[in-house]
């Protein structure tokens, strides 16, 4: 009696370990199964696998098309990648297939670049008493910038200094990051001093730019100017933008009551607050 209950015991015992072993097997398999299925495969000539989640960042090695890598997380428009031979780092999600990519719905994980009007040499228009609009859009960009930063998002800024940047190159940032959102400040001058006042918002590619004028515009409710509406606009930083972009004049400097405005600190971070809160809005909408 005693023997045959300590038989059964063992039985048990051994029938415990084995489903143990099984269901082991089974979660391995299936782990390798899903990593496997996490694989995809580089579709760009070339990729290049960098230090950090940005173009910015230092290039560790270079991917050729067809290699298989193994996705471990994403940020922004990137992918923290595990190569076939073990390497680790950054490659941007454009250099996969259209289906892989990154949907960016959310302003914590957005790319934007800023782009405060004229710069260096090129003062932009000019208020009556002197005062240039240079100095003021890159006041309002780097306002909205610390407050974007500060959800989240990647910021690029065009010019973060009173230098000057051509206008191709402020486009090509935005193609060369796939910038989520581009936006560029200026501040609109009339014909004859006092000619004109309010803020208007452009768009040149309605296709891919028209919902973010209208999520940006649709915010500047409380503000002291006219909101002058949407507007398309040929301005060569959003025509050669290949990325949902706009162009915001945020009042008439040659206006004296508009420059009141703009020179005021209160009105730019109220600018500030309403362009973060549309684009808050705009990529809310997206999911
Ligand atoms: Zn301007």
């Amino acid at each position: 009696m005693k023997n045959s209950k300590t038989e059964k015991r063992q039985l048990k015992k051994r029938h415990l370990i084995l489903s143990i072993l099984v269901v082991l097997l089974t979660g391995i398999l299936f782990f390798r199964t899903l990593n496997y299925f996490r694989q995809v495969i580089i579709e760009a000539p070339t990729a290049s696998l960098k230090k950090g989640p940005g173009i910015e960042y230092s290039q560790l090695k270079t991917l050729k098309k067809g290699s298989r890598i193994t996705i471990i997380r994403s940020k922004y428009h990137w992918f923290y990648i595990k190569t076939s031979d073990n390497h680790f780092g950054w490659i941007a999600d454009w250099n996969l297939a259209t289906k892989e990519r990154n949907q960016i719905d959310d302003l914590a994980d957005a790319t934007i670049v800023l782009d405060p009007g004229h710069g260096g040499a090129d003062s932009g228009a000019l208020s009556a008493n002197g005062r240039m609009e240079k100095t003021y859009t890159l006041k309002v960009a780097k306002k909205v910038a610390a407050s974007l930063r500060q959800r989240g998002a990647k910021v690029y800024l065009t010019r973060s200094a009173d230098k000057y940047v051509d206008l191709e190159p402020r486009a090509q940032l935005s193609n060369n990051v796939h910038a989520d959102a581009f936006i560029s400040f200026h501040f609109d001058s009339s014909p004859v001093e006092n000619g004109a006042s309010g803020i208007t918002t452009y768009y040149y590619h309605q296709k891919t730019s028209y919902s973010l004028a209208k999520s940006v515009n649709s915010q500047f409710k409380a503000l002291s100017l006219e909101n002058r509406g949407i507007d398309f606009g040929d301005f060569l930083v959003i025509r050669a933008n290949n990325f949902p972009s706009i162009l915001l004049e945020m009042g008439y400097i040659n206006s004296s009551r508009d420059f009141e405005q703009i020179n005021s600190a209160s009105y730019r971070n109220q600018v500030a607050s309403d362009v973060v809160r549309g684009l808050k809005a705009y990529f809310d909408s997206k999911n």
